[in-house]
């Protein structure tokens, strides 16, 4: 997957479209990912005591990687990613201002 942990990308489909966010979690294995602040699915949880209150909170739910593009910290543009090799190393590469990222 060319997009992980800790990348800020921003959202091309669905309810959220445009909007950013940064990579909390990326689940290759599934394409997918979550980002935080995206997605935001409601969430019941009981009271931890007696007499205490059911909260609700809203935790960012995965969804496919597609639906997200990578923004280059460098540039500051959405943008596409290719693979450069070097010995045993492989940067990621901006596409659209070629440096690294
Ligand atoms: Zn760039």
């Amino acid at each position: 997957m060319k997009i992980k942990k800790g990348d800020q990308v921003i959202v091309i489909s669905g309810k959220d479209r445009g909007r950013k966010g940064k990579i909390i979690e990326a689940l290759p294995k599934e394409g997918r990912v979550i980002v935080g602040g995206i997605n935001l699915r409601k969430k019941h949880m009981k009271p931890k005591k007696s007499g205490e209150k059911g909260q609700i909170i809203e935790l960012p739910a995965p969804f496919s990687v597609s639906n997200v593009k990578l923004i280059c910290q460098k540039c500051g543009k959405a943008t596409r990613v290719s693979y450069k090799k070097e010995g045993n190393k492989k940067y990621r590469i901006c596409k659209k201002c070629g440096q690294e990222i």
